[in-house]
Order: C-alpha cells, then sequence, then structure tokens
C-alpha cells in the first residue's frame, strides 16, 4: 500500500467488527496505513487499549465513534472524531445507546423464538450489541445461510423480527459530539437517498461529510467532495471495514491523507487538554 493512508472508519469487536482493537491496529499496520480511527457504532470502549496499543505499534490514532443517529424516521450514522475520550456527553449518550440496544437485543430474541429460532442468552458483550451479532448467531445455529439472508427474512426493517427502539436524535447526537471538543461528520452520505432530508440534516452544524468510503469510485466520491468544498466542510474517508461481516470492505479501502489527519490529530489533543 502506498505511504500516507490513514483509514477513519472502521470496527471493533467493541460494535459489529469481528477483529479486536488490537487485532485491528496491527492489521492495519501490516497493510501499511499510517494511522487510523476506530469507529465503533455507539462505544468508544476500544479506546480503553487502543490509543496504548497504537502507540506502541508507531500508528498514529485519533478518537472516533459512530453514533446511530435518526432524523424524521431516517437513520443518519453520524461519525464523531478528535473529541475528549474523557467527555461526559459522549459517554452519556455512549449509555443511553447500550441500554436501548441491550433492551432491544433481549425482546429481538424473544421474536426469533417465537418464529421457532431461539439463540441461546448470551452472555452479553460489554460492547454495543448490534442486529449483525444476532445475523451471526443465527447463521450459526443454522437458521439462515448467511447475515444477508438474516437481514432479509427477519432482522431488516419491516421484518418480522425487527424493533424500533428510542430514537436518538441527529441533534442531541452532534451536541453530544461537540460538547465533547470533536467534529462531526455524515457517514456514506449516499446511503441518505431522500434529498430533503439530506438538506435537512446538513445544515444541523455538521463539520463534515465522509466523501471517501469503502471502494467507491472517483465518480462516486466526487459530488461529495464537491459539496464539501462548496459548503467549507471538511472530508473524511475510511474502508467501514467489519472483518468477516462485510468482507467486502477491505482495511485501507478508503482513507485520508496526512494532511487531513494532522488536523483531526491537534484537534484530538486540543480537546483532550480542555
Ligand atoms: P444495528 O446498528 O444493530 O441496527 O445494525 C445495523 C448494522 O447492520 C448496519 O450498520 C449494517 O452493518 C448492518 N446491516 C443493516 N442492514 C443489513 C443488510 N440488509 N444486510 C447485512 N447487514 C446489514
Ligand atoms: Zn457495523
Ligand atoms: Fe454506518
Ligand atoms: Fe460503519
Amino acid at each position: 500500500m502506498s505511504e500516507n493512508h490513514y483509514d477513519l472508519h472502521c470496527h471493533s469487536t467493541c460494535s459489529d467488527g469481528t477483529f479486536s482493537p488490537e487485532e485491528l491496529l496491527a492489521h492495519a499496520k501490516e497493510i501499511g496505513l499510517k494511522g487510523i480511527s476506530i469507529t465503533d457504532h455507539d462505544t468508544i470502549i476500544a479506546y480503553e487499549v487502543a490509543i496504548e496499543e497504537a502507540k506502541r505499534l508507531g500508528l498514529g490514532i485519533i478518537s472516533g465513534v459512530e453514533f446511530s443517529a435518526v432524523h424524521k424516521g431516517v437513520s443518519v450514522h453520524t461519525l464523531g472524531y478528535a473529541f475528549d475520550l474523557e467527555s461526559e456527553s459522549i459517554r452519556k449518550l455512549c449509555e443511553r445507546h447500550r441500554t436501548r440496544r441491550a433492551n432491544r437485543y433481549r425482546s429481538i430474541l424473544e421474536l426469533l423464538a417465537k418464529h421457532g429460532m431461539p439463540l441461546e442468552e448470551q452472555e452479553l458483550p460489554k460492547g454495543s450489541i448490534g442486529r449483525p451479532h444476532i445475523a451471526l448467531a443465527m447463521m450459526e445455529k443454522g437458521y439462515v445461510k448467511n447475515v444477508k439472508e438474516a437481514f432479509r427474512r427477519y432482522l431488516g426493517e419491516g421484518k418480522p423480527c425487527f424493533l424500533r427502539t428510542e430514537v436518538i436524535s441527529v441533534e442531541e447526537t452532534l451536541d453530544a459530539i461537540h460538547q465533547g471538543g470533536g467534529l462531526a461528520v455524515i457517514a456514506h452520505p449516499h446511503l441518505i437517498k431522500n434529498k430533503k432530508i439530506f438538506d435537512e440534516v446538513l445544515d444541523m452544524g455538521y463539520d463534515g461529510i465522509e466523501g471517501y468510503y469503502a471502494r467507491f469510485s472517483l465518480r462516486e466520491e466526487s459530488p461529495w467532495i464537491e459539496l464539501a468544498e462548496n459548503r467549507g466542510l471538511i472530508v473524511t474517508g475510511g474502508s467501514d471495514f467489519h472483518g468477516k461481516i462485510k468482507p467486502n470492505n477491505p482495511l485501507g479501502a478508503s482513507w485520508v491523507r496526512e494532511e487531513t489527519f494532522q488536523m483531526l490529530e491537534k484537534h484530538f489533543h486540543n480537546a483532550s487538554l480542555s
């Protein structure tokens, strides 16, 4: 891999990735990345070990998280970067999500049992439990052939074992990230199909757009980069690596260069001091 690549979007076992934080960092080092941000869904638990481990490996690292925000019923994944890891507002928001997810997890297991697919009430992981974990367990039990089928038939929106949970708004999410001294970025913007919703969300106070995503081509990236430039927003990028849960997103598939990372690193340093 060429030098000076920094992947700012990846998941560990603290949410629905299949690499532990240590394995993720070792993998980043192995493929030649210069640095990383671990953006688990709704949790920053990876950072209990990640900062030290990145230092040991000589990798750059900044704080990161991917919050599951919602605007008018539309999911708006919101990346937070370079916030203070001790921030009360970020920790409180993660705790709300943890409770939301734990409740949903139990209810989904009840629904699955009713549909003839009992799963053992496993020990809840310490981190952030998501539908992909349930999909994997269903696959291991032989109820479905793969994760995609689990979503298509049972867990996806509107399917028999889908459950709505407490909604946490984009406004609350942006407030928490900003109070923690961080920067907020709209993740994989192409997934927000409704233009009106997208425009409303963009006006709510985001600092950046994830213009480089997974295996996007130049043609797919350029409208987002242009939009960010017109709005004076930063452009971030990353692979959305999940290990074997999303085998088509290899680590380092998208990335940012040194200038962007250094700006974020400076921001992280300042947020952590105040
Ligand atoms: P959760 O945050 O628990 O609601 O789970 C959402 C995650 O499930 C997303 O971030 C995706 O990684 C994954 N996901 C959502 N829909 C599908 C699908 N149709 N097939 C596979 N994975 C999906
Ligand atoms: Zn995920
Ligand atoms: Fe996402
Ligand atoms: Fe993600």
